[in-house]
């Protein structure tokens, strides 16, 4: 194996289990290592660290597979870490086999660039780097093992792979075919998932526990739900006795699917889909003076970059201003942001100032974040992405 080197004082955030070496902290960071294969990483003089995966794209030059030096990369590592990422999901209670979960989440699960989401009895599995691409047909042949898993679909079409110049790509991997639309169960509602055609790896399992509270605040509720996707807080919120739901999203399948999941859950009651621009449409309402009794924005990523910093931050500023212009006395405002730029009190100073130039008072009655199958690891403070506030009217 390649023995790479990293300058002086670049070894600090290993020390600090933190798996990721840029280029600029590489002595070496232009050898001519095939995409993907692993290395030695040493300090200056030449003691071994860790052992990673190679990039020769990507800025980020090197992800640690291990901070074990001795440790070999090989079928049995990757057996090891999915046992103890499955391992964790079954102590979260997240294995039944009607259900779905996030089964690997990459960094967090000390398998970088590897996402890896169960719908019942299927694995819809994401390569992200080029080290996870390195090990494709292991890590499909060690999950179809799982005595749950019975095929895998792959769906390694994220824009991300192009930083490692990776193709896009997406498809039956191994094992059964999956069927087209598969359903989920969570806390007694039914999801229709489409993996092959929808967004990401078909459904947020990561608003599992958003679903839950919006549930429980929803009674006797008017909601407005922006952003809706397929669905799944729109039948969160009739699960908890909303008593209509207006939905909206700019993806026109994304509402058909949102209109079976209804109707799969015996939600008959009242509600609308509307097909366009969020912001035009809170714009409109906002026109009409309509109010709602809750209103939930979960934009898709507003800080898709550093340099989107500022105009990010002003569009979730713009929701939630909007958001809570609709509110009715007492309303309930949950805003969301996914961008992993974003922090906990940033969002609060922006849910503030919206609230400022909304000219309402309102105060926070829970924060809400990634489900625990997306933890945050701590010697990771980037595997940390989604920040929810529940707001409610004060006066
Ligand atoms: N709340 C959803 C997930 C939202 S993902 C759930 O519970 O599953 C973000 C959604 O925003 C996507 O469905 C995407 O189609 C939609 N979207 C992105 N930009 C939009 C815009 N400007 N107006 C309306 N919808 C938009």
């Amino acid at each position: 194996m390649t023995r790479i080197h990293l300058v002086k004082g670049r070894e600090k955030s290993l020390q600090r289990k933190h798996p990721w070496i840029f280029d600029g902290a590489v002595k070496e960071k232009n050898a001519a290592i095939p995409a993907g294969e692993t290395v030695v990483v040493c300090d200056h003089n030449d003691n071994p660290l860790a052992i990673g995966a190679w990039s020769p794209a990507s800025q980020l030059r090197i992800r640690v597979w291990s901070f074990d030096p001795s440790e070999t990369i090989d079928r049995e590592f990757f057996r090891r870490r999915i046992a103890q990422a499955v391992k964790m999901r079954e102590n979260l209670g997240l294995l039944d086999p009607d259900g779905g979960c996030r089964l690997i989440y990459s960094e967090s699960d000390l398998l970088p660039g590897i996402i890896v989401d169960r719908y019942g009895e299927f694995a819809v599995l994401q390569l992200l780097s080029a080290g996870a691409e390195f090990f494709r047909d292991i890590i499909a042949q060690t999950l179809l093992e799982l005595p749950f898993i019975k095929g895998i679909f792959e769906r390694s079409d994220s824009p991300v792979r192009q930083k490692e110049a990776l193709a896009l790509r997406a498809g039956h991997l191994a094992g059964e075919t999956l069927p087209e639309k598969i359903i989920v169960r969570e806390n007694g509602l039914d999801f229709e998932v489409n993996p092959a055609a929808g967004q990401k790896t078909g459904f947020y399992f990561d608003l599992r526990s958003a679903r839950e509270k919006i549930r429980q605040l929803a009674a006797g509720k008017r909601v407005l739900n922006m952003f809706s996707y397929t669905g799944g807080f729109a039948c969160a919120a009739f699960a908890g006795g909303a008593v209509s739901v207006v939905n909206a999203d700019s993806s026109a399948p994304a509402l058909e699917q949102c209109q079976r999941n209804l109707e799969l859950n015996g939600f008959t009651g009242s509600y609308r889909n509307i097909c366009g621009d969020v912001f035009k449409l809170l714009r409109k309402f906002e026109s009409e003076n309509a109010k709602f009794d809750m209103v939930i924005l979960d934009p898709p990523k507003l800080i898709p970059g550093k340099s989107a910093m500022m105009r990010g931050c002003r569009a979730y500023q713009d929701l939630a201003r909007l958001g809570f212009k609709l509110l009715a006395p007492g309303g309930i405002l949950c805003n969301f942001s996914c961008s992993g730029a974003m922090n906990p009190e940033l969002f609060q100073k922006i849910t503030a100032d919206g609230a400022l130039e909304a000219g309402v008072n309102a105060a926070v009655i829970a924060r809400l974040e990634q489900a625990p199958d997306h933890p945050t690891l701590l010697s990771v403070p980037e595997t940390f992405y989604l920040n929810g506030l529940v707001s409610i009217l004060t006066d």
